[in-house]
């Protein structure tokens, strides 16, 4: 899994031939575009790719957002700046800890815990969403609790169930060194055969499309391709690895190019918003659909989501379609236009069924970021997390599945 791979770059970087291994895989499976879930964020998409669920079932919402029961914001890492101003160290324990051991919906079965009640050896590097049966003590005095995850469970050098050599992740994430350390942790795995299944997270390309834009990242790309290559090398070349293995390669959502920032907070100065790449919530006591008004013409916001009695309500551009689903699919009352991003209906459905989600769910327009906790912002780079296509859209490709 690529984080923020578009199905643009992933599709030009195998036409022409930039990308070996990608390539290799792309001549060998089955290509389509998918649709990522809402809010198109790291911990919210990762979360659906490993349960298999929405927002709704898996219950997590944003990468920041407000914890009703505990009275507190949690905050996964918006930007460095951002955990500083929600607490580093209570940021820190939220996203190595709680999103799997607390966050993370109950009712929600992850692909690791399914494939081990099955008596199945699974193995995760790196990936946010991990949460299995087995407990691994931290590699580091800092840490002081076991986390729960898969048999084989690798996680930023700070959780490791074997020894395998590897650098240390965190050494200089913009020379990429914690995808060489996923790789060498995957080279590790499979020259043993090590695994019934493996989650290969590899996030620094999303990292780098922050900065460098939408389909710019050509150098990141560059160091996915020579990861996925060695994993290839690593089982004996490419007949070996395909007897070996189905794989499923896909990114966790795409990225836009964003120029403009708006502050969501400013419209509610008596009510909590957690805002952050292209998505913000908004937690207030009062009527929703007064709340959503407030934004109508506000620069930077396209679509406004709302639950009210059993409908839900998407406001855009003060015009409202109202939803709810049916046993045929959905009815719904009012422009359909005001939702016309891929599989909105359902994906906005989900994103307001989530117990975690604000009274508003807001998604930016194109071009659009909200300012998060700290102000941060990737204006002049790449971003994601709204309905739009662009942010939603991701490349599928599967290789030897039935
Ligand atoms: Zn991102």
């Amino acid at each position: 899994m690529i984080d923020g791979l578009t199905p643009s770059m992933f599709e030009s970087a195998v036409a022409e031939a930039r990308t070996p291994a990608l390539a290799l895989l792309a001549s060998e499976g089955e290509y389509s575009r998918a649709t990522s879930t809402f809010p198109s964020l790291t911990p919210v998409c990762l979360s659906s790719l490993a349960t298999g669920a929405h927002p709704d079932v898996h219950e997590i919402p944003h990468l920041v957002w407000y914890h009703r029961g505990e009275g507190r914001l949690v905050e996964y890492g918006s930007s460095f700046g951002a955990v500083i101003a929600a607490g580093a160290r209570r940021s820190l324990q939220d996203t190595i800890y709680e999103l799997n051991a607390s966050h993370l919906g109950k009712r929600a079965v992850t692909v690791y815990e399914a494939l081990e009640d099955a008596e199945l050896t699974a193995a995760a590097i790196n990936i946010t969403c991990y949460r299995g049966r087995t407990p691994h003590r931290p590699t580091v005095r800092m840490l002081t609790r076991p986390a729960y995850g898969p048999k084989r469970f690798f996680f930023y050098s700070l959780f490791e169930s074997d020894v395998t050599g590897a650098p240390l992740a965190v050494r200089n994430r913009p020379a990429g060194t914690i995808d060489a350390y996923a790789g060498s942790v995957g080279r590790w795995l499979v020259t043993r055969d090590g695994f019934d299944f493996l989650v290969f997270y590899l996030s620094d390309y999303d990292y780098a499309s922050h900065t460098q834009g939408p389909d710019a990242a050509h150098e990141a790309l560059g160091r996915c391709d020579a990861a996925v290559g060695a994993l290839i090398e690593a089982a004996g070349g490419e007949a070996e690895f395909f007897e070996r293995y189905a794989v499923i390669l896909c990114s966790d959502h795409g990225q836009t190019e964003v120029s403009e920032v708006a502050r969501l907070r400013d419209h509610f100065p008596d009510a909590l918003v957690t805002a952050s790449n292209r998505a913000g919530m908004v937690y207030a006591e009062g009527e929703p659909a007064a709340l959503a008004r407030r934004l109508d013409g506000a620069p930077g916001v396209e679509v406004v989501l709302f639950r009210e009695g059993v409908d839900a309500v998407a406001r855009r551009d003060g015009e409202e379609l109202r939803f709810r689903p049916t046993d045929a699919g959905f009815s719904t009352a009012g422009d359909p236009g005001i939702l016309d991003h891929p599989n909105a209906l359902v994906r906005s459905w989900a994103a307001l069924g989530n117990p975690n989600a604000g009274e508003l769910i807001v998604s930016a327009a194109p071009g659009w970021e909200f300012a998060d906790l700290a102000g941060g912002n990737h204006a002049g780079g790449g971003s994601h997390g709204s309905l739009t296509t662009g942010d939603s859209e991701v490349p599928m490709l599967t290789i030897g599945l039935p």
